[in-house]
């Protein structure tokens, strides 16, 4: 049985006065709930860490490099996310591949680097619209599945995050029938590579446009098992509801 999801992404957002946002989420999450993850700019990471306290809320960076320490100015290590109190890391967003260049390539080495250090990735894959009306998203998904994600993948190490980007931040999502079909598709692709015991364990988020008001059909879907949120998951109010949704 998979565990389900939650997964906060605040992209560049949020400075010490959203600290309180924090406080908040953890005063409305249920009684049993499911797993929830907040990647928070770097520089709020470890004060986040404090306000959590024991709340089950874990903790994940948005972007890492593929070395653990060196002359690259503005970079973060995987090394140094764990060591402010991270589990997990967020990589290949369609941010980073369109504003930073990253290619699969660079998107593998980087998920290497985060198991290296024990950090669970978030690989995100997902088709552009121009891709999707020419009919090649399974295609253009497949390929980044495949470039992406290196070798040695298992339940623990992976989160696999289906994001079409043009669905993020948008308000527009793909149709439930859409999502079963890449998210199935999905599943079958690390099936064929890791077998059917390792694909079978791994959690399949969708990303673009969650909600609260959409959160509980998503959910309902073969094959998602939880959620990344952006925008929704800055205000405790619209994260909680959707937590509570899956
Ligand atoms: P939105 O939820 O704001 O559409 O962003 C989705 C996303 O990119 C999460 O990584």
């Amino acid at each position: 049985m998979r565990r389900k999801l939650a997964a906060g992404n605040w992209k560049m957002n949020g400075g010490s006065a959203e600290l309180t946002e924090i406080r908040h989420l953890t005063g409305v999450l249920p009684d049993s709930p499911p797993d929830i993850l907040i990647c928070p700019p770097a520089t709020l990471i470890d004060r986040m860490r404090s306000q959590i306290g024991d709340a089950p809320v874990a903790l994940g960076g948005q972007d890492c490099h593929n070395k653990k320490s060196g002359a690259h100015t503005g970079d973060i290590s995987a090394a140094m996310l764990r060591d402010a109190g991270a589990s997990y890391v967020i990589l290949g967003h369609s941010e980073r591949r369109a504003d930073h260049g990253e290619t699969d390539a660079i998107v593998k080495a980087k998920t290497e680097a985060a198991w290296a250090e024990g950090l669970t990735a978030i690989v995100c894959v997902g088709e552009t619209e121009t891709q999707r009306d020419a009919g090649q998203a399974l295609e253009v998904v497949g390929a980044q599945l495949a470039d992406s994600i290196p070798a040695d993948a298992t339940v623990e190490n992976l989160v696999v995050a289906y994001e079409p980007v043009w669905a993020i931040g948008t308000g527009r999502t793909p149709s439930l029938e859409e999502i079963a079909q890449v998210h199935d598709f999905m599943r079958g692709a690390l099936a064929a590579r890791f077998g059917a015991d390792a694909a079978g364990g791994v959690r399949l988020l969708y990303g673009g446009s969650v909600k609260p008001g959409n959160a509980t059909e998503i959910f309902a879907v073969s094959n998602v098992d939880g959620a990344l949120v952006g925008g929704a998951s800055l205000k405790a109010s619209d994260f909680g509801a959707i937590i509570a949704a899956l």
